[in-house]
């Protein structure tokens, strides 16, 4: 079902489809969402967020498809479970979330912004070693981004980085957990149910 929408965007189309898929493929309850905003009000990173957690739910629910996978919300979710928690209806939002990051990654939805590169970045450390490795992190992120041109923002980095350093909290070398195939196989097993 199409739906036709007249937002502070102009005439908008929602596509009904849009919310069905997210649901099945979450298994959250988002037709139950009453916009309380529980969830936004305890969320530590809405402040960040073009759109906090329960407005992605209602664009979601009304199929505004492009609005959804373009924001940075699904990037910035900590899947920190605080929304889940607080919400009255038991919608599980940090599922919804993590669909919604897939649906973006595999539709390539990924030039608005960094985040998606950082995010992928991120997945490929924790597949490789188990845990990240900050400095590998920052390298590879740095150089696929191209932030390596931006010289006031790299000799930042340094600085937190030789910070960091002094402080202990960064290591060198990079090291594996002992259960590195657990995770392996738990990425394959993902990778399958993304398919
Ligand atoms: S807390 Fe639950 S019901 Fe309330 S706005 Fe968020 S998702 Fe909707
Ligand atoms: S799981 Fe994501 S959306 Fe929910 S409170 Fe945490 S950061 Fe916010």
């Amino acid at each position: 079902m199409t739906i036709r929408l007249i937002s502070e965007k102009g005439k908008e189309t929602g596509d009904s489809s849009f919310a069905q898929e997210v649901k099945e493929k979450s298994q959250a309850h988002l037709e139950r969402c009453y916009q309380c905003v529980a969830c936004s009000s305890g969320c530590p990173v809405a402040f960040a967020m073009d759109y906090a957690p329960h407005q992605i739910i209602r664009m979601t629910q009304l199929g505004l498809k492009d609005r959804v996978l373009d924001s940075t919300t699904i990037w910035l979710c900590a899947s920190c479970e605080t929304c889940a928690t607080r919400c009255p209806n038991d919608i599980d939002i940090v599922r919804m979330m993590d669909t919604l990051r897939q649906t973006a990654l595999r539709e390539g939805r990924t030039q608005q912004t960094k985040l998606p590169l950082f995010h992928t970045t991120f997945l490929a450390g924790i597949k490789s070693k188990g845990k990240i490795h900050e400095l590998t992190l920052i390298l590879r992120y740095t150089l696929t981004s191209g932030d390596i041109m931006k010289v006031k923002r790299l000799s930042k980095d340094a600085l937190m980085g030789a910070k960091m350093f002094a402080k202990g909290k960064l290591v060198v070398l990079p090291t594996k957990i002992k259960g590195l195939g657990q995770i392996k196989r738990i990425f394959q097993q993902a990778e399958k149910t993304n398919d």
